[in-house]
């Protein structure tokens, strides 16, 4: 499995599997399958409420000897009810329960949100805590501690702009060594991917086939499909591939790591085949010629009547 090199000295899988929206009743199976044809790298997180069964999924691949735990990379994340810094060791504390482990190889602040303790879920009024009223860098320490008591192999961030992630880099002792962000041929990133590449940040990409069973309600009634973007088609056809083998295939050649979540068996191994392939120049080309700065996860959710949280703060400031 090809890897990334992290500023830590480890280095990530490049390509692994997404469990959001994997249900509960699926989740054990897709992350039983996954791991038996080759997966070593999933990426959870609490807010995923499905945890408690990747973690019998994790136990019995292990106990069964079909991988050890350091055969794993295991992604998770803190939530954004859980940043004020008493509330950081706690959240993790469940989070490996859950998942039945001792420690993470990467724990990541999920969105740079402040919600109140009270409020798992971004229902309700009045959930929001302004963002400067946490200073970021104070929940940072924690998970830096962690880290010193071999809770956490490493520590990373979701959803950062460049200036979040400048101010973090300028001030903390132990650097975030991922930002997981939105990735796919409309939304390429190629600032932020430079920014990152320059600081010695890896970047994660998520949504890469433009994540198709979310919620109707944070769908765009005139959305396109990346999956049935002609060019993709195209490309697929000349390649006696899948869409869905493109996307990944595009997104690690391009150098960062990829996550598609799937919770079908037959599409698990298509994905995990396709982290073995390569495009031609001409192909990268083509697909790089799609960027339109489109987003899926538009971070929409942040923006409400009581909340201190735009979508031009989150992405452009
Ligand atoms: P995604 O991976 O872009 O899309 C998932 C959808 O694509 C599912 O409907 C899946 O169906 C389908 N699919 C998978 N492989 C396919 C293939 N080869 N051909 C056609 N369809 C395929 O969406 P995502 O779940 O939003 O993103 C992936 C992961 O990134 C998440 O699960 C999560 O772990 C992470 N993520 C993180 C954040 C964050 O804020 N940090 C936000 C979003 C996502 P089947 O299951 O039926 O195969």
């Amino acid at each position: 499995m090809m890897t990334i090199p992290l500023s830590s000295g480890d280095a990530i899988p490049a390509f692994g599997l997404g469990t959001w929206k994997s249900d509960p009743e699926v989740v054990y199976d897709a992350i039983v399958e996954a791991i038996k044809v080759g997966y070593r790298h999933i990426d959870c997180a609490a807010i995923y409420c499905n945890e408690e069964e990747i973690g019998r999924a994790l136990k019995d691949v292990i106990s069964q000897g079909v991988v050890t735990r350091d055969d794993l990379w295991v992604t998770s994340k803190l939530w954004n009810n859980s940043h004020a810094p008493d509330d950081v060791s706690p959240a993790l504390e469940k989070t490996l329960h859950d998942l039945q482990l001792d420690y993470l190889d990467l724990y990541l602040i999920h969105w740079p949100v402040h919600q109140k303790k009270e409020f798992f879920f971004p229902e309700g009024d009045d959930i929001f805590v302004a963002y400067d009223e946490i200073p970021i860098i104070d929940t940072w320490g924690v998970m830096e501690g962690l880290v010193r008591e071999g809770k956490l192999k490493t520590i990373g961030v979701s959803n950062f702009n460049i200036p979040k992630l400048r101010k973090l880099l300028d001030t903390v002792e132990i650097k975030p060594v991922n930002n997981q962000v939105e990735g796919h041929p409309y939304l390429q990133q190629r600032e932020l991917l430079e920014f990152c590449e320059s600081e010695g940040v890896a970047v994660t990409a998520y949504s890469p086939m433009g994540s198709p069973d979310r919620p109707a309600q944070m769908k765009a009634c005139d959305e396109k499909s990346l999956l049935k973007n002609e060019v993709i088609v195209s490309v697929a056809e000349r390649n006696g591939i899948s869409a869905g083998q493109v996307l990944i295939t595009w997104a690690i050649q391009r150098g960062t790591a990829v996550i598609p979540k799937s919770a079908n068996p037959g599409r698990i191994i298509q994905n995990i085949e396709a982290s073995r392939m390569t495009l031609s120049d001409g192909d990268m080309a083509a697909i790089a010629a799609l960027d339109n700065g489109y987003r899926y996860v538009k971070g929409d959710f942040w923006e409400r009547s009581d909340s201190p949280y735009t979508m031009d703060w989150l992405w452009n400031e």
